[in-house]
């Protein structure tokens, strides 16, 4: 299906959008309804159910109800269900960019490179069965074996944000799944379709009635999570203060939980690297997907005279940037998800200005012929800022670049160190030893070296440090296999090596 096809499929998809629950789509009950946008044209696309308690409840009941049975299915036989959903998340690769496209304003080809992340963790989780095989050890003692295995925790639930509808959730479910579990997702309420079609994907692969569900909402649906005795875990990607209550609350509840937060990523240039790379890297990774991305690079660090060499390039390139409907193809930044996310955006550029910094490019008032109404923004950079001002400090979340200089690669580490975020980082330079040290010293969870968006692929792992991430694990690969199951170990012996009388020391190996 090509793209024109899977934007006509779109508009015909469910409205308002409601909820998924043990194996087949439920409308909203509750009659709270909120408005999902096209950003590109500012008008109300659909509407989405917020979840009651209630519905909720029946969603985690379902999933508890389906539990014992997926736990106990052989784990390759719940890889061929992934397998199934693999080859529909390829069949269907261009309708999921399209629902991402329509409802969150990213560029298709970049929605298209989020899908093929997304599919890849799937690919990763159709080989866990190789991943909880667990360890063996014969003969501890004499005739006693001993082993580890890794079972499912029951019912798990994630809640994901809006910039990626599709691939953040992939971070979770398949993982979760392959490794026994069932899942209950509580997607963002501003991009909520490309959720339910996953769940009918999966569906249509085979997965049992009541594996997989989905609940539509916000605090609600968010809270009634946290405190039901009946999930075992929570994964949570969003902004650090929601992460930062989710891990803190579901602590409290007793639960396992994973929560990655905000960032705001550095990336240092060197004076030795090149230019052009330079240039490229920066518009890329801070304009892509309107600067909406948890690794978008938000602060270039320039190190020595390398400004001087960068800057009159990168102003004209930021200058140039095609903003357009993410649907047309030769568009590389779409608009901003939100009206409301559009102004918080246009107050930091205002508190910039007042604050000092050197407004080079002003993406406020960019107009789209024909989208007159969508939440337009060009790209925006500032150069000349200092550590104190708010929009070095907060995570913006939007195609702002700021640019700081500093005299040393030293100056520069001691900046990163400074910030709280620790989420992404990247250092340019054509230095081998000079990106080894950085690389070695930096305190970020995630390195790039001469690639500036260094998101690691689906069998390494992805988490960052500091506010952008609260928990011990990071998500997908074997640490994802951890989260979500848990070890049990196991001695035995058997009746013809054991000794006879009672033993009141503890055991040792004989
Ligand atoms: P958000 O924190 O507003 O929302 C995330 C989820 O939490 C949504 O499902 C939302 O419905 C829910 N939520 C919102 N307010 C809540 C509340 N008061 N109580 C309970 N639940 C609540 O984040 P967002 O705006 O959707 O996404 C952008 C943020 O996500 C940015 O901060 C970005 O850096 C972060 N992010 C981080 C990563 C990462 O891997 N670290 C990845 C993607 C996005």
């Amino acid at each position: 299906m090509g793209p024109v096809d899977s934007a006509q499929v779109i508009q015909h998809y469910y409205d308002p959008i409601g909820h998924w629950i043990g194996g087949r789509f439920v409308e909203p009950a509750s009659g709270r309804l909120t408005d999902v946008f096209n950003p590109a044209t500012g008008q109300v696309a659909r509407r989405v159910g917020m979840a009651t308690q209630g519905e909720v409840e029946a969603a985690i009941a379902a999933a508890k109800a389906a539990a014992p049975g997926w736990a106990d299915m052989p784990p390759v036989r719940r890889a061929r269900v992934l397998n199934n959903f693999l080859a529909l998340l390829n069949q269907y690769r261009n309708t999921l960019a399209a629902m991402i496209t329509a409802e969150h304003g990213k560029v298709l080809s970049d929605a298209q490179g989020e899908v093929t992340r997304g599919i890849e963790i799937v690919e990763f989780a159709c080989g866990a069965p190789q991943l909880l095989k667990g360890d063996y050890t014969d003969q501890v003692s004499t005739g006693i074996d001993n082993w580890t295995m890794r079972q499912p925790l029951g019912v798990v639930a994630g809640i994901t944000p809006f910039n990626f509808p599709c691939m953040v959730p992939c971070w979770m479910f398949p993982v979760a799944l392959a490794c026994g579990n069932t899942f209950v997702l509580k997607p963002s309420e501003r991009d909520p379709t490309p959720s339910i079609f996953m769940a009918e994907l999966l569906a249509q692969a085979g997965l049992p009635d009541g594996v997989f569900n989905v609940v539509q909402g916000d605090k609600i649906a968010v809270d009634t999570l946290i405190e039901h005795p009946d999930v075992a875990a929570l994964s949570f990607v969003g902004s650090t203060p929601i992460a930062r209550y989710i891990y803190e609350r579901g602590a409290h509840f007793g639960k396992r939980v994973q929560a990655l937060g905000g960032a705001k990523n550095h990336m240092v240039i060197m004076p030795d690297a090149d230019v052009d790379q330079v240039v490229d890297a920066l518009i890329g990774a801070a304009y892509g997907s309107a600067g909406e991305r948890c690794m978008a690079i938000s602060v270039a660090v320039f190190v020595g005279n390398a400004a001087d060499r960068v800057m009159p390039k990168l102003t004209e390139r930021a200058r140039q940037l095609v903003v357009k409907n993410g649907l047309e193809a030769d568009a590389e930044m779409g608009p901003i998800v939100t009206g409301q996310a559009l102004d918080r955006i246009c107050g930091y550029i205002e508190s910039g200005v007042k604050e000092g910094a050197t407004l080079l490019v002003d993406g406020r008032g960019h107009t789209v012929p024909g989208c007159e109404g969508g939440f337009w923004l060009g790209g925006t950079l500032f150069d000349h800022v200092t550590p104190e001002m708010r929009i070095y400090q907060d995570e913006i979340f939007g195609p702002v670049l700021s640019c700081v200089r500093v005299k040393d690669m030293a100056a520069a580490l001691e900046l990163i160190h400074a910030h709280p975020y620790g989420n992404g980082v990247a250092c340019f330079t054509s230095d081998g030893n000079a990106a080894r040290e950085f690389a070695r010293r930096v305190q970020v969870g995630m390195v790039g070296i001469n690639v500036p968006i260094p998101v690691p692929m689906a069998w390494h792992g992805f988490g960052g440090w500091k506010s952008s991430l609260f928990g011990d694990m990071h998500t997908y690969g074997e640490e994802g296999v951890r989260f979500y199951t848990r070890q049990k170990s196991i001695m035995q012996r058997w009746p013809g090596s054991i000794g006879k009388g009672a033993e009141f020391v503890m055991p040792t190996a004989k």
